[in-house]
């Protein structure tokens, strides 16, 4: 299992596959194995923390992964207060473009030139992130200036060391406060990374991606890939989604396998783990979204309730999509990082004065006993911590998967109350 020291003494986060969800990163485990804190498979026992909802999964010893052979340690600077960093990165909207292939993109999503410029989308630089980052730098006053600013990081060069920015060139998607100031990127990654999933009872088991190829006649991403198990080495090509088996070099008998997967689409800028870079997390940055149309009368240092009503807000998942369907719907709209997220949002919604959230889950998501389980404590969390009405929004999947496919499709959601 590899893992991240977390701030948190005695806690890792998972950089591997989280026994629980299957998903890399997020997730935590303690030092002493017992318990997993998932932060997508719900469970009765859970907390609230600045990186969202926590549901702890005990573990019996029979995990076989659950050696941890790889420990990242981290040396991260602390992230600055949301006024620096608002202060830094709208310095770096106006050093970055939005690239055509990223219009374009959101074009098809049916934002209007006009939404495009107010939301102030960008594209992560894929050449020469040290010279924007140096022009960056020259507008601030001082040399330490991106210090504790995630996505920037100090590289050692052959003539001394010089700041860049690190992640996979992508679609920037701002991250507002309430109060107008971007305190984060999500990267909507052009080409999410391979990765190697092992399965089974392997032992110390290492991969590596060597080269990626042409993709297969079906459309699936093919590589060659390195293993290191016990010593010996493993060179052979994978493609994408189809699991191979992983023998016993001694007994000849299948063990376990490796399949190769895409990574996620979507990630936190942030620079952790890197020299003098910085984490993201603690607490993660969440997304208000004003219609598009009122943004140009949003001043710094207000907050929206002035330009439109928010006794009733509405939340989703994700930046993007809570963009959008506020420019539909005309109301205010939350993106959270995920719908058990919304310890995050509680503070925001309390300064607005919200009476009545309505959550809007992708259409996929409400089917599953998992999700339907998330609500209830997403129901309970509000009725004992708030006196906000709660409701959710539902449609049938044929209308669209998110609420934004949803609305760009012309109907609008069904609105059920569940706290009331
Ligand atoms: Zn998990």
């Amino acid at each position: 299992m590899k893992l991240r020291r977390s701030k948190n003494k005695g806690w890792y986060e998972i950089k591997s596959e989280c026994p629980i969800c299957g998903h890399r990163g997020w997730c935590r485990i303690n030092e002493e194995k017992t318990i997993v804190n998932c932060m997508r498979v719900p469970s009765d026992d859970y907390f609230d923390s600045h990186i969202g909802r926590q549901y702890r999964h005990y573990l019996s010893d029979v995990y076989p992964d659950t050696a941890f052979d790889d420990i990242e340690e981290t040396s991260d600077i602390d992230k600055k207060p949301n006024d620096y960093l608002d202060a830094v990165y709208r310095t770096l909207l106006e050093e970055v473009s939005l690239s055509d292939f990223h219009h374009k993109e959101l074009a098809e999503r049916k934002f209007t030139n006009e939404q495009i410029r107010l939301r102030e989308y960008r594209s992560l630089p894929t050449n020469d992130r040290h010279k924007t980052t140096k022009r960056v730098l020259n507008r601030l006053t001082d040399h330490d200036a991106l210090l504790g600013v995630p996505g920037f990081y100090e590289k050692e060069g052959q003539f001394g060391s010089f700041w860049t920015m690190a992640g996979h060139s992508g679609m920037m998607i701002p991250s507002r406060s309430i109060y107008n100031e971007i305190i984060g990127f999500q990267i909507r990654v052009d080409q999410p990374p391979l990765e190697m999933n092992f399965k089974g009872d392997l032992g110390h088991i290492e991969g590596r991606i060597i080269k990626e190829h042409e993709k297969d006649e079906s459309g699936f991403r093919k590589a060659t890939c390195e293993i290191i198990k016990n010593g010996r080495r493993l060179v052979g090509e994978l493609t994408e989604k189809i699991q191979q088996g992983i023998y016993d070099s001694a007994t000849g008998k299948l063990v376990g396998s490796v399949t190769l997967t895409q990574g996620q689409k979507y990630y936190w800028w942030s620079s952790s783990n890197k020299n003098n870079g910085s984490s993201i997390g603690t607490p993660l940055p969440y997304h208000f979204s004003l219609p598009s149309s009122l943004m140009d009368k949003w001043n710094y240092n207000d907050t929206p309730d002035r330009l439109i009503d928010c006794s009733e807000v509405w939340v989703t998942e994700g930046g993007l999509k809570s963009d959008r369907a506020a420019d539909v719907l005309l109301r205010p709209f939350f993106g959270t990082p995920g719908l058990n997220s919304f310890s995050l949002i509680l503070e925001p919604l309390k300064a607005l004065e919200c009476k009545h959230v309505v959550i809007a889950p992708d259409a996929d998501v409400t089917i599953t006993p998992q999700v339907e389980r998330a609500l209830g404590q997403c129901a309970e969390f509000f009725a004992v911590n708030t006196d906000m009405k709660l409701s959710l929004a539902m449609w049938d999947l044929s209308l669209g998967k998110g609420i934004d496919n949803l609305v760009n499709n012309g109907y609008i959601p069904q609105v059920t109350t569940l706290v009331g």
